[in-house]
C-alpha cells in the first residue's frame, strides 16, 4: 500500500517544508493547501499514531493551542473545528485529520460547514483557485509560527 500524503510529509527528512505549522513527538499541524477563509488558512492538525494510543486531554490541548494561535494570527473573531470519519461523512484523506477554520464572516463559516461546496466553488472561480499559491502558503504558515514562537 502506498503511504498517504500525510504519511509522506509525517516521514520526511527534516527540511524546510512550508506547510507545517507545527511538530512535536506526536502530531504534525499543516495548512490545508486547497482551501482557505476570507481571513486565513486552515490548519490540519494530524496524528502521527492510531488515535487510540493518544490520551483525549492531549488532542484537546493541541485544538486549543492552534486555534488560539490562529486567532492571533488571523484576528480571527472564532476558530470552527471539524473532522470527518470515512468517506460517507465526507473524509477526503484517509488518515485522522482535524480541520481548525478561521471564521469572521458567515462565508468562513460556510467554508467549514460545508467543505464540498467549498470545493466547487473554487473550481469554478478563478479568483479562489489561484489564491493558495506557494507564496500566500508560506505567509499563511509564517504568521501562525511567529504566534507560536513569540508566545
Ligand atoms: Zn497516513
Amino acid at each position: 500500500m502506498s503511504p498517504c500524503r500525510f504519511c509522506e510529509i509525517i516521514n520526511e527528512p527534516k527540511k524546510a517544508n512550508e506547510e507545517v505549522v507545527f511538530e512535536n513527538e506526536h502530531f504534525i499541524v499543516l495548512l490545508d493547501k486547497y482551501r482557505q477563509t476570507s481571513i486565513g488558512g486552515i490548519c490540519l492538525i494530524v496524528p502521527k499514531f492510531e488515535l487510540d494510543e493518544y490520551e483525549a486531554s492531549e488532542i484537546i490541548n493541541l485544538i486549543s493551542f492552534i486555534g488560539k494561535k490562529m486567532q492571533e494570527a488571523y484576528s480571527a473573531r472564532g476558530i470552527r473545528v471539524w473532522t470527518a470519519i470515512n468517506k460517507e461523512a465526507g473524509q477526503s484523506i484517509f488518515h485522522c485529520h482535524i480541520h481548525l477554520v478561521p471564521c469572521s464572516r458567515f462565508m468562513d463559516r460556510l467554508t467549514a460547514m460545508i467543505p464540498g461546496i467549498y470545493d466547487i466553488l473554487r473550481r469554478i472561480s478563478k479568483l479562489n483557485k489561484s489564491a493558495l499559491n506557494s507564496e500566500r502558503l508560506f505567509e499563511y504558515a509564517e504568521k501562525i509560527r511567529i504566534q507560536i514562537n513569540t508566545n
